[in-house]
Formats: structure tokens, sequence, C-alpha cells
């Protein structure tokens, strides 16, 4: 597909929310990414009101929110003495008609918006890797791999770099937005636990130094669990 008004490398959440918007604007875009198909493991977990506000322009929202867990309450430990309960049911009631925390693990979320961006007759073209790009005039022409490894260039007018943390659009245009990394190495893990107490809630519990996060993503007793990996020397 040529001539389309913007090319979308990478099909995370950014690129398939920016493929949705400017499909429901009007604008065509063709969004490839060079996986094989969309992420599989929970990674992201929180939705925030403001991502729902944005997908109700979409008539995404009430969608997203069924797949969704609201997470009634947040508690707080200290060295395993519970100090604090937080009550996030409706937390944000007077700013937002989504005033609440909902718990969306990222695989199902993205399996949402690749579905809502078929049905807007849009394909994610997997397997496709973007390599370069170069201006010509108005408009860029991309050199890009297909999945049968042979090499084609696409003319848009736009290119917008949803490639992830080292996204090669960025590094292209010159931009040194590098990011980093903690220092901490960090655990994570999506269980079904028992004894969970109070159930279905989260749980944020800090010891001298270490934390662990535990985040509901169903009402029956799914969790992931957050923390940090001590270093052997304690
Ligand atoms: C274990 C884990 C837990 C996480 N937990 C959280 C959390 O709790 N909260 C939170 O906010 N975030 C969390 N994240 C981070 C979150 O997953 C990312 O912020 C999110 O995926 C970023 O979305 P994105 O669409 O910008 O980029 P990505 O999801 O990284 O998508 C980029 C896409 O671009 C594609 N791509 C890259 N290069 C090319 C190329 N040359 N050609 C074609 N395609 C290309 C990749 O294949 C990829 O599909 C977590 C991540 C991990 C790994």
């Amino acid at each position: 597909m040529n001539n389309i008004d913007v090319l979308i490398v990478g099909a995370g959440p950014t690129g398939l929310v920016l493929a949705l918007w400017l499909t429901q604007q009007g604008v065509s875009v063709r969004i490839i990414d060079k996986s094989l198909g969309p992420g599989e493991t929970s990674r992201a977990m929180a939705v925030q009101a403001r991502t729902l506000e944005l997908y109700r322009q979409l008539d995404l929202a009430e969608e997203t929110i069924a797949a969704g867990y609201k997470m009634p309450a947040m508690n707080m430990w200290a060295r395993g003495e519970p100090k604090a309960r937080i009550s996030l049911e409706n937390a944000g009631n007077d700013i937002s008609p989504y005033p609440f925390v909902l718990v969306l693990p990222q695989d199902r979320h993205e399996k949402i918006l690749v579905a809502r961006l078929e049905t807007s007759g849009v394909i994610v073209e997997r397997q496709t890797e973007f390599m370069s790009f170069r201006e010509e005039g108005e408009r860029i022409v991309a050199t890009i791999i297909t999945p049968t490894g042979h090499t084609e260039t696409c003319t848009a007018t736009y290119v917008a770099g949803c490639d992830g943390a080292h996204s090669p659009v960025r590094h292209q245009i010159g931009s040194d937005f590098e990011g980093g990394t903690y220092n901490h190495l960090f655990y994570v893990a999506d269980v079904n636990a028992s004894g969970v107490t109070p159930a279905n809630e989260g749980h944020i519990a800090f010891d001298k130094s270490d934390f662990v996060l535990v985040m509901p993503y169903g009402p029956e007793n799914q969790y992931r669990l957050i923390g940090t990996v001590e270093s052997e020397e304690g």
C-alpha cells in the first residue's frame, strides 16, 4: 500500500490507538509491526481514566471496562502490619466519568484494539519491518522488509514512530530521547493465589528496603506480583 497519509511503525498500544484515532478522523493509515503477532504477556496493567475518556470518543470505553477489573481498594502494609486502606471505588467521582482504577492486562487490551481496528478495515501487517526512510519533497519514502523477506518502499505524508523503547524511527530523525533503566532487578509474576486479605484488592507492602505490589486483575484470586530481587549481599 502506497501514498497513504500516515505510515505507523509499531503495533503496540501506542500505534494501535493512533491508527484507530486517525482512521476515525478519515486519515488513511498503514500500520506495520516486525513481530509475529500481538504481545502475549500481561505487561502494563492499569488503565487510567484519561485513557478511557479518549476511548469514549472512539466508542471503545464500555468494551474496555467490561474486559477489565475495577480495583476496589489499595491496602498499605509496613513490615507485615496493615497500615491503611484507600478505597478506589469512585475515587475521582467529581473529575471523570471513569472515576476508578481499571486493571486490564496489556495482552488482552491489545486484542481489543486490534479487533476494533479490523472492524474499521485496517489490518496490522505483521512480520513487516521498518528499516529506514528518506524525505522526498512533501512525502517520506520508507524502506520496509515484507514477510517474504523482500525489500519494498512505502510512500506516505508522515511516518509515526510507535516502535517502542529502542525506536528506529526516533533514532533516524535524530531524537536523543534515550530513556534509561532502573538499577534494581524486578520480578513480575501473574499468579492465582489464596490467602490474600482482603481478597481481590490491591496491596503494597514495604519492608526495610524492599517492597511487593500485589495487584488483582480479576474477581477470582488472579494477581500480578511485582517486587525487587534483593542482591545476594543483602
Ligand atoms: C514485564 C513488564 C511489565 C510492564 N508493566 C507496566 C505497567 O505496569 N505500567 C505501564 O505503564 N507500563 C508497563 N510496562 C511497559 C509497557 O508494556 C510499555 O510502556 C508499552 O508496551 C509501550 O507501548 P508502545 O506501543 O509505545 O510500545 P511497544 O509495546 O514496545 O510496541 C512497539 C512495537 O513496535 C514494534 N517495532 C519495533 N521496531 C520495529 C521496526 N523496526 N519495524 C516494525 N515494527 C517495529 C515492536 O515489535 C512492538 O510491537 C511493562 C513492560 C513489561 C515488559
